[in-house]
């Protein structure tokens, strides 16, 4: 374990460091509660053990410091044990009231620490496995099972938080509604199955055209989630009208560069997609106002004759 002691006293502090060094866990030191508050941080130990009296800052006060840093993460709370020179009922008592897990005696015979400890790293292995499922299934609820981009529940809280950043600050804000051609009659002509093999190339190309605009400085933080059924979404915070118009034309010419085959799609023999974009600068109203404007270009792009894109007028 990583385990954060908080203690002033160089006596203890010796002691303590030579004995769970010597059962194998890495020691990490603060002085006083405002150092442990500060490294716990920075360094997210397994355990803190904390002692109570200290100069600048309590071991009470810093313990519920430290829970209030963990408040902003969800699942976070990590065991603190208070050293005590005493260990009375009111302690114990005091102890748990200020957010402590447990209380130990500075005099603690070496294998009742030990054995304490024991059980400490069970708890700090568990709470690692229960960290990496939680953030698996995070990433799980977030993206679309069949394209893997993003999918719409966890694009429209971004937009939300996205859309409120730009208006505080005066930023841009574009968005893209894209729309494969004739998709119906794709299905109807080759199947269901060889349908969602084309959602997916026709995915993974928006995915990787958005992913070139930001790594090439074009545009920053974009986003393509399937927005539902042949749907595709893009979001663009703080873009210009020219990288929007950009990366659009990118789009509609890359997907039809796949040369998927589709003899029903009207005047080209391949998968096409239309693309509507809006933009907004700065970002004001409402965020649904430039889904409609996004929509009502992407209804234009359709009637215009499909595989193109249309920009509203900035
Ligand atoms: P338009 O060019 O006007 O967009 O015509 P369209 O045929 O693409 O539009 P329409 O909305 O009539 O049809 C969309 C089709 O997309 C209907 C549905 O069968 C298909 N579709 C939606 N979701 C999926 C999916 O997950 N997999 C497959 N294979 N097809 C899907
Ligand atoms: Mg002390
Ligand atoms: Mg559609
Ligand atoms: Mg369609």
């Amino acid at each position: 374990m990583k385990i954060l002691l908080v203690e002033d006293s160089t006596a203890v502090v010796l002691v303590m460091t030579r004995r769970l060094s010597s059962f194998g866990h890495d020691v990490l030191l603060a002085k006083n509660g405002r150092e442990a508050v500060d490294m716990f941080r920075d360094c997210a130990p397994d355990l803190v053990l904390m002692d109570i009296e200290m100069p600048v800052m309590n071991g009470f006060e810093a313990a519920s410091r430290i829970r209030a840093v963990e408040a902003t993460q969800q699942w976070a709370w990590t065991p603190i044990i208070f050293l005590t020179a005493s260990d009375t009922v009111e302690n114990l008592i005091t102890a748990i009231e200020a957010g402590g897990d447990d209380f130990m005696s500075k005099t603690v015979p070496e294998p009742v620490l030990q054995a304490k400890m024991k059980a400490m790293a069970r708890i700090a292995t568990l709470r690692q496995r229960l960290s990496v499922a939680n953030h698996k299934l995070e990433e799980l609820a977030c993206s679309d099972g069949l394209t893997g981009l993003c999918n719409r529940r966890s694009m429209d809280e971004r937009v939300d938080v996205a859309f409120a950043h730009a208006s505080m600050l005066g930023g841009a804000f574009g968005l893209l509604m894209l729309d494969i051609d004739n998709f119906k009659k794709y299905n109807d002509h080759y199947g269901h199955q060889q349908g969602d093999d084309c959602l997916r190339k026709v995915a993974a190309t928006i995915g990787a055209t958005v992913e070139a605009a930001n790594t090439g400085g074009l545009t920053t933080g974009a986003l393509a989630a399937r927005y539902g059924g042949e749907e595709f979404a893009v979001v663009l915070p703080g873009v210009s009208d020219a990288a929007l118009q950009e990366v659009a034309h990118s789009i509609v010419q890359a997907v039809r560069q796949l040369g998927i085959a589709h003899e029903k799609n009207g005047h080209w023999p391949v998968v096409t997609i239309s693309v509507g974009g809006a933009r907004r600068s700065p970002a004001v109203g409402e965020v649904g106002d430039i889904f409609r404007a996004a929509d009502a270009q992407l209804y234009r792009a359709k009637e215009g004759g499909r595989n193109r894109a249309e920009i509203a007028p900035a």
